[in-house]
């Protein structure tokens, strides 16, 4: 039986649910190995592939056109999109500065053209269909692996 093709994503944050999620693998990747193969997972290899993908897990929220660009590249060639921790599930807190007084957002303005960001940082449902959600910050480790074992079934 083919293996489970999965992604892992990262977009605006500080990447602590890919810290949790290679600490995971100390523990399940003798099991997880048998069923899934992880095709593009920038923390895990530089050969990556986006395409044909069973499950891609997204993390972070998206704050500029490219990052936009990109999510829905991923949405286009995964079967299922998982959107990993707050800032993913609400832009927060990521989205910080969406509260911002208008005095505080114009001290900030050049920091934003600067790296070509968006007006306003979103989470991942704005811009595309996501199909479950792993909140937290960072994730919920236990509503993790119910997803693993959901789609890879014995696995955790
Ligand atoms: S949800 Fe929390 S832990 Fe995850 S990327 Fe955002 S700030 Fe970091």
């Amino acid at each position: 039986m083919p293996k489970l093709r999965v992604g892992w994503f990262t977009f605006t944050c500080c990447e602590d649910s890919t810290i949790l999620f290679t600490e995971l693998l100390n523990t399940h990747w003798d099991t997880w190995k048998e069923k899934i193969e992880f095709v593009n997972a920038r923390i895990l290899k530089t050969n990556r592939e986006l395409k044909d993908l069973d499950i891609s897990f997204v993390e972070g929220s998206i704050s500029s056109d490219e990052q936009a660009k990109k999510l829905k590249e991923i949405r286009d060639n995964s079967k299922i999109l998982v959107a990993i921790g707050a800032c993913a599930v609400n832009a927060m807190p990521s989205g910080w500065r969406n509260t911002f007084d208008e005095e505080t957002k114009k001290e900030i303005q050049f920091i934003v053209e600067r790296f070509s960001h968006l007006p306003r940082v979103e989470p991942l449902s704005k811009y595309v269909k996501v199909d479950e959600s792993v909140p937290g910050c960072p994730m919920d480790e236990k509503r993790f692996l119910e997803l693993m074992e959901k789609y890879a079934p014995g696995n955790t």
